[in-house]
């Protein structure tokens, strides 16, 4: 198992990221927690990016007209929901929130380098399952998922043909996802997520999910477990009886908690945690190697969920 992760991952811009509920800094947190937990050891299982994404290799899903109107602050307010961002210079945009948000998304290229490598990665960053070719939001950018894919096939980790298989457990659906990879029927999509929130009128999204899980506010946290158990290993099943995957990308949100100011479901930690392992170890069971990503979480506890789950995998994968 490897760790991808960078000290240039955190987000921030004069304190005014606090007006957001995510919590920018959860990248450097989670690391903390893990420094501390795995001392020495985490050396063996770190790996660490060396530049963020460039971009020539964002074009390759992103068009130049989108990356042009990145620069314009009204822009990336609207993908952040977060109206104060435009009024702030351009180079504080791309220094404070577009780089680490770059980084994060070449963690993502890296993670999944790794996970063909050694079986497991994850990158304590990205997850952007809402950002679209020409388009952020939801506090997504860039479409670091179709990015890691492409990059793998370009690099010829993975054949032209492969099976892909995208797991996506954030408390929202992964429109973005859908879109950008919406031709693009190597890829088989399993999401589940709480179909009252945003994006909840993406039906062209929708649509393209091979597997939907919904769920809802009444759903225990053991319901939804169930719901989980009951969906993923069918899935999988079918997409792998006639092919081998091979590569699995799983968006683990931590925005199910029930502590979560936007994910409106009500998952316990322990829930999470159980529900990483049983992701990471139906894709293991089937030898297809997985990058986990972090993707969405809106609370002051989720970079504990991401440290309990990720020292969790070390402990079944880190050696
Ligand atoms: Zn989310």
């Amino acid at each position: 198992m490897k760790i991808v992760y960078s000290p240039q991952y955190d987000i921030g811009f004069f304190g005014l990221e606090r007006l957001h509920p995510f919590d920018s800094r959860k990248y450097s947190r989670a690391w903390r927690c893990l420094k501390r937990e795995l001392g020495s050891r985490l050396r063996d299982l770190h790996v660490k990016p060396e530049q963020p994404v460039s971009r020539d290799e964002l074009l390759r899903v992103h068009s130049a007209k989108y990356l042009e109107q990145l620069r314009q602050p009204n822009c990336v307010a609207a993908a952040l929901e977060l109206p104060i961002v435009a009024k702030l210079p351009n180079f504080v945009i791309n220094r404070c929130i577009l780089r680490p948000m770059r980084w994060g998304t070449k963690g993502s290229i890296l993670a999944v380098r790794e996970a063909i490598k050694n079986g497991v990665a994850v990158n304590l960053s990205g997850g952007y399952h809402h950002a679209k070719a020409d388009q952020g939001e939801g506090f997504c950018i860039y479409a670091d998922i179709a990015l890691a894919v492409d990059a793998a096939r370009r690099e010829g980790l993975i054949s032209q043909d492969a099976r892909v298989a995208y797991i996506d457990t954030d408390a929202h659906q992964g429109n973005g996802v859908c879109h950008t990879l919406i031709d693009d029927r190597r890829v088989f999509i399993f999401d589940i997520y709480n179909h009252t929130c945003y994006p909840c009128y993406d039906y062209v999204a929708q649509d393209r999910v091979d597997c939907h899980v919904r769920v809802n506010s009444s759903h225990t946290s053991g319901e939804y477990m169930t719901a989980l158990r009951e969906g993923l290993p069918g899935f999988l099943d079918s997409v792998t009886r006639t092919q081998p995957v091979e590569l699995a990308i799983y968006n683990a949100g931590t925005d199910v908690y029930e502590g979560d100011a936007l994910g409106g479901l009500n998952v316990k930690a322990e829930h999470i945690l159980e529900r990483d392992l049983f992701v990471v170890d139906q894709l293991r069971q089937r030898d297809i190697p997985v990058a986990m990503l972090l993707s969405g979480g809106y609370s002051g506890e989720s970079y504990k969920h991401v440290f309990a789950s990720v020292r969790g995998m070390s402990e079944w994968y880190g050696s």
